[in-house]
């Protein structure tokens, strides 16, 4: 397949295009990334993408089978997992510029990360996990806009509620809710659909895209489950991305 056949709103493989030099305003660009993994006395290359960008306010589900490298690259793009190889550029910052301590400043503030087993912290009630979030990006915790937040994934009745007092759907809704608490211009969700049944699997991308698009956030979500891609602007299957998956001797055969 052509790079031009590939080529979907909001999401590109840009292989012939230089950093910084996209058209269009970014959230993220990629060049050359290269993550390996050592396990015992091998190492193998877990990602490898020439180049990738996603354009700023988009959202884009990338798909694959378990073990095709998706964590892999949401822990980099986060800056919790440093590349051997490569440039990455997220809201306009070059990774590779900051310490591993700016790193965490620097996600605290621009990035809400929305994880599979949520995160939440149990002792406290779904309005102080979301004030956690404010927290996390240093803004004063405002706890008005934390219950409006909470009303906004339709959780207002279960503010005092702590994590083991809801169901997953709720738990997961209390994520998105924290994710958004910093004000991010980018969200980026590893499987968050992962422990839903279909129908609720469906509700909370819904309620992800549409409270993204209303805080002016771009997303990137990752997922095995197809299921949840048609939801998005622009979808990509990480083999097309992820030139490691496609030369991997289990290429195909992860589940
Ligand atoms: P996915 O999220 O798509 O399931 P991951 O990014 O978690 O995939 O993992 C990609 C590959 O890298 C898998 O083969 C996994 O076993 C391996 N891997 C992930 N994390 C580590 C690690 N810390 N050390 C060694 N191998 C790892
Ligand atoms: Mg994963």
């Amino acid at each position: 397949m052509m790079n031009d056949e590939r080529a979907r709103i909001g999401s590109r493989l840009t292989r012939s295009l230089p950093m910084g030099n996209v058209g269009l305003p970014v959230i993220i660009e990629v060049k050359d990334l290269v993550v390996e993994y050592d396990i015992g006395n091998s190492r193998f290359t877990a990602v490898d993408i020439p180049a990738w960008s996603v354009d700023k306010g988009a959202q884009v589900a990338i798909f694959g089978p378990s073990g095709c490298g998706k964590s892999t690259l949401l822990h980099v793009l986060a800056g919790l997992l440093t590349p051997n190889r490569g440039k990455v550029n997220v809201c306009g910052q070059d990774l590779g510029q900051l310490s591993e301590s700016n790193r965490d400043h620097f996600r605290a503030r621009h990035i809400g990360y929305i994880f599979q087993d949520f995160n939440l912290l149990q002792g406290y009630t779904a309005v102080e996990n979301v004030l956690l979030g404010m927290t996390f990006s240093r803004q004063r915790p405002d706890r008005r806009h934390a219950q409006e937040l909470l009303t906004r994934v339709g959780l207002s009745h279960r503010d005092k509620h702590r994590p083991s007092e809801m169901s997953i759907g709720e738990r997961q809704r209390v994520a998105i809710a924290r994710a958004l608490a910093g004000k991010p211009e980018l969200i980026l969700a590893d499987e968050p659909t992962g422990s839903l049944d279909p129908f609720h699997a469906r509700e909370v991308v819904k309620l992800l895209g549409a409270a993204c698009r209303e805080h002016g956030c771009s997303l990137v979500v990752v997922s095995h489950d197809q299921g949840v891609v048609g939801a998005f602007d622009s979808s990509v299957a990480f083999m097309e991305l992820n030139r490691a998956f496609a030369t991997a001797p289990s290429a195909g055969g992860a589940a």
